[in-house]
């Protein structure tokens, strides 16, 4: 029977590099370049909650780390490592490896290594924390709070078929085998924006990555900027799996909520004068990224989507809150 110390010397203790002392002290140690601020984040992911029960492992390794670096990305931060917590019912060795195959899959990819963390048996159920750690130089990190009136509105990729995948994976919507095929990548293997957010650094003013909705995300932005919004509905960039949809496949509602509300799409928000226009189109095609331009900062308070016939959408749907009854 394999002990804790067993698995995590298999699973979790690939060496790091120099000026990183990782796992096997009581913490672990790195350095940061010297007038940098270290930038850091904590995601709690929970069995039944944020994951199915029979997701691929690898998948999931790859999601529990891409929802921490995300967070990086939002502020411009680049990554330097990573602490792993892990709470598993029981030891199941094949799991574990595939987990730790995706989680250092990505890690390595962005140069996040692995430096600590904590294993332990759970009574139920399988609950995993990240945490991330990154730097970036103290007066260009991306904050929620700089929009800036008649800034522009932009996202990052497209949005709508990680919601899509989700609601047919837990039978809420009906479940077509194609649509599933060409949606599930955007919910199982999210991609961090990271060098998107390097690069926003010098050009845009706020940022945020939509975890939770576009609406809700975009809110936050607004709320701690202390402006308004208002968003075409036709410039909203969806996923070409659910835009090539033959009408009535799926309801003109569902598809709505998903790009507006849809949670789990890990893709920037963010703000920017007009005259950083040319300058972000650059940045999207150099990284191979669409970037769309959405809508605009406003004073007045509010977030107002608009029709194609410049007519308010009314009742929108909003995003994904825990607590909400
Ligand atoms: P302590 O009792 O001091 O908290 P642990 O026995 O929990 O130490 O962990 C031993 C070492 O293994 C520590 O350096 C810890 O960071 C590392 N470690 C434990 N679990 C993980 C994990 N899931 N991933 C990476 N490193 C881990
Ligand atoms: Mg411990």
């Amino acid at each position: 029977m394999a002990t804790e110390f067993d698995l995590i010397k298999r699973f979790f203790s690939r060496p790091v590099s120099a000026g990183l002392l990782g796992g096997g002290d009581d913490c672990a140690l790195f350095g940061v370049t010297p007038g940098l601020q270290v930038a850091t984040s904590t995601d709690l992911l929970l069995e039944g909650r944020h994951f199915f029960s029979d997701v691929d492992p690898r998948s999931l390794g790859h999601k529990a780390l891409a929802v921490n670096l995300s967070d990086l990305a939002a502020m411009g931060a680049r990554p330097l490592g990573c602490l792993l917590g892990l709470g598993l019912p029981a030891i199941d060795e094949a799991w574990i490896e595939q987990f730790a195959e995706g989680f250092y899959a990505l890690a390595d990819q962005h140069g996040c290594a692995l430096i600590g963390g904590d294993t332990t048996r759970s009574l139920q159920g399988i609950t995993l924390s990240v945490t991330v750690f990154g730097e970036v130089e103290p007066n260009l990190a991306l904050r929620r709070n700089a929009a800036q009136v008649d800034d522009d509105i932009w996202v990052s990729g497209v949005f709508g078929a990680a919601d899509i995948a989700c609601r047919m994976l837990a039978g809420e919507i009906p479940l077509d085998a194609a649509l599933l095929q060409a949606t599930r990548s955007a919910l199982e293997w999210p991609a961090p924006r990271i060098d998107l957010g390097q690069q926003l650094r010098a050009h845009a003013h706020a940022a945020i990555d939509v975890s939770d909705g576009l609406l809700q995300d975009l809110g936050h932005i607004l709320a701690a900027s202390g402006v308004g919004a208002e968003l075409q509905e036709q410039l909203l960039p969806m996923h070409p799996a659910l835009s090539g949809l033959p009408q009535h496949a799926l309801p003109p509602e569902v598809l709505q909520r998903a790009v507006l509300a849809g949670g789990d799409v890990y893709e920037l928000c963010f703000t920017a004068a007009p005259a950083q226009r040319a300058a972000l189109e650059k940045i999207g095609s150099a990284l191979g990224l669409t970037l769309s331009r959405i809508g605009s900062v406003r004073a007045e308070p509010g977030l107002f989507v608009y029709d194609e016939a410049r007519n308010i959408i009314p009742d929108l749907p909003r995003g994904f809150d825990h607590f909400r009854p």
